[in-house]
């Protein structure tokens, strides 16, 4: 990577990852910040050039979300990295003075802090969202920048729903603040409504029309809604952009962002077309997908390009057959080549505690003291009952072992009847938040369900199960069992989080992997009611809770 503030050569593209920004937005996404920083870690390691880490005027707790990533990621080069620098670690604000300083506050400690301002340009957000003019919006772009400049080197600016703007207003907005200091211009297709022959020309438009362009890096956001994201975003490169705004799995407000492993994934394939590269060690990809799913309870489709369960998986007859023959025949990326090969037989039950550990840091998952300790005493268990311990398997564990800092109910024994004859009941035994064990009982039209309408009767949050899934992590009698659940805060409480709008649609995920399913729900189903109980604030005493609207960008 050359230095961020520069352009780059002119063959490199700059990914910039927007998953802890753009991607937390998405409904049920939100991470802790624990959380938010294992994932940052991970994006690091697979060699992204910029991190946005969040939206720091959105709430205290964003704030200091992005100031730790700043801090730690923000001046660590881990081991493995391409790069022999830091990632660029980047906050978002709106064009106002109070967003763009409590941005710069909250990335200052990072080796190579960013700040990244946007202002909406289209006539439809002048007239209905900002209500001001074409010169108004001119104005305060450039006083923007120029205030953002006098703070740091590195200011990136987004004209939003430049998509729907007309061009020679965008020309001369960018212009504006290209005079003022700023160093990338990202244009976002906002509400993924362009086409790849319109948004290549946008870009091109840009680069022939837009005073100054030569000296600063173009960058592409598109929005999925049309399932266009990626191929205007390569249609953007084409046309001259050099940085590419991306999330893991695509994941984003409605449909999406543009995937970074399609992006990424596409240079790397057709090299000799694009003649192009990133700084990307793809044979992270995998491992960094199956992170993110799991930290955001976002569900990677079977046939998700280069990253779903079947992007590798041959069936028919006549592929086998060709396959056998020579592997190119069907094949135009191996498994190996985005670190989806078979998973390794890597440790058994006489492993002890410190190959854990390393193993563990070797998959990027920093466990230290007591989550180690008991995310080694459930491998322990494991090993007891299934013979090959995976690398996925290993994840699994090493997942539900971080978020658990505000656990309010934590499971104590669960136990089942069912079968075709009878009436499925569950007994469950939860530890209360005052350390109490309580005993609860309950019918259901089945096992799982008869847990979770015990759980509900001792827990006694408002909420709605929206989506509940279990899959197996690895293959065999004996794979772990990963439970997936997905609920909504019910309605009309009245103290519904603003962040994801009114009416109570805030949804909260919960995961966990056990041999045993009904146990993996149960504790799945737990983790989901400890997020709505941690935003409800009903065990804080002290806490009012933050009424800071946040507000959506790009
Ligand atoms: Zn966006």
């Amino acid at each position: 990577m050359t230095s961020p503030v520069t352009k780059p050569d002119p063959s490199y593209v700059r990914i910039f990852d927007t998953t802890l920004r753009d991607g937390e937005q998405s409904p049920g996404a939100t991470m802790t910040s624990e959380e938010k920083l294992e994932v940052a870690r991970a994006l690091s390691r697979l060699g992204v050039d910029v991190i946005e880490a969040g939206f720091p005027s959105a709430s205290p707790d964003d704030f200091d979300a992005v100031r730790a990533i700043a801090q730690t990621i923000g001046n660590d080069v881990p081991q493995g990295r391409i790069a022999t620098e830091p990632p660029v670690i980047c906050g978002l604000a709106r064009a106002t003075e109070k967003d763009i300083r409590t941005a710069y506050e909250a990335v200052s400690v990072a080796k190579h802090p960013r700040i990244h301002t946007f202002l909406a340009t289209s006539p439809i957000h002048r007239e209905h969202k900002l209500k001001m003019t074409k010169e108004q919006v001119v104005t305060r772009a450039r006083e923007m920048v120029t205030l953002a400049r006098s703070l740091c080197a590195d200011i990136e600016f987004s004209p939003e729903d430049a998509g729907r703007t007309e061009p020679e207003f965008l020309y001369e907005v960018l212009t504006a603040v290209v005079e003022a200091g700023a160093t990338t211009l990202n244009i976002p297709d906002t509400v993924g409504y362009t086409v790849p022959e319109e948004f290549g020309a946008l870009i091109a438009g840009i680069i022939q029309n837009v005073k100054g362009v030569e000296g600063v890096t173009v960058s592409v956001h598109c929005h999925n809604d049309l399932g266009l994201a990626s191929a205007n975003a390569l249609a953007g490169i084409r046309n001259g952009a050099r940085q590419a705004e991306v999330t893991i799995n695509g994941i984003g407000e409605r449909a999406g962002n543009t995937s970074l492993e399609e992006i990424v994934m596409a240079l790397h394939t057709r090299a000799p077309l694009y003649g192009l590269r990133t700084g990307i060690d793809t044979t992270q990809l995998t491992r960094t997908s199956r992170l993110v799913s799991l930290r955001t309870g976002m569900v990677v489709q079977p046939n998700k390009a280069v990253v779903g369960a079947n992007a590798f998986a041959h069936e028919a007859g006549i592929h086998q057959d060709g396959m056998l023959k020579h592997a190119q025949t069907y094949e135009i990326m191996t498994p190996e080549s985005v670190g989806a090969s078979k998973t390794l037989l890597v440790l058994g039950k006489h492993s002890g505690r410190h190959a854990f550990g390393v193993r563990l840091r070797e998959l990027g998952h920093a466990l230290e003291g007591e989550a180690l300790e008991a995310a080694f005493l459930r491998f322990k268990v494991l090993a007891d009952k299934k013979k090959r311990i995976t690398d996925a398997d290993l994840e699994a564990l090493a997942a539900s072992e971080v978020g658990r800092a505000r656990e309010y109910f934590s499971l104590e024994a669960v136990q089942v009847t069912c079968g075709s004859n009878g009436m499925p009941t569950a007994t469950v035994k939860l530890r209360g938040p005052s350390g109490e064990n309580i005993v609860q009982a309950a019918v259901g039209t089945g096992p799982v369900h008869a847990v979770f309408t015990a759980i509900d009767e001792i827990v006694k949050a408002p909420s709605e199960l929206i989506e509940y899934s279990i899959n197996a992590v690895t293959e065999g009698i004996d794979a772990l069992g990963h439970a997936s659940v997905r609920l909504r805060a019910a309605a009309n409480d009245g103290r519904v989080n603003p962040q994801h709008g009114a009416g109570g649609t805030q949804v909260f995920h919960g995961n966990a992997a056990d041999s045993d399913v009904i146990v993996a729900s149960t504790k799945a189903y737990l983790a989901a009611q400890n997020r709505l109980l941690a935003m409800l604030g009903t065990y804080e005493k002290a806490e009012s809770p933050e009424a800071t609207a946040r507000a959506s960008a790009n």
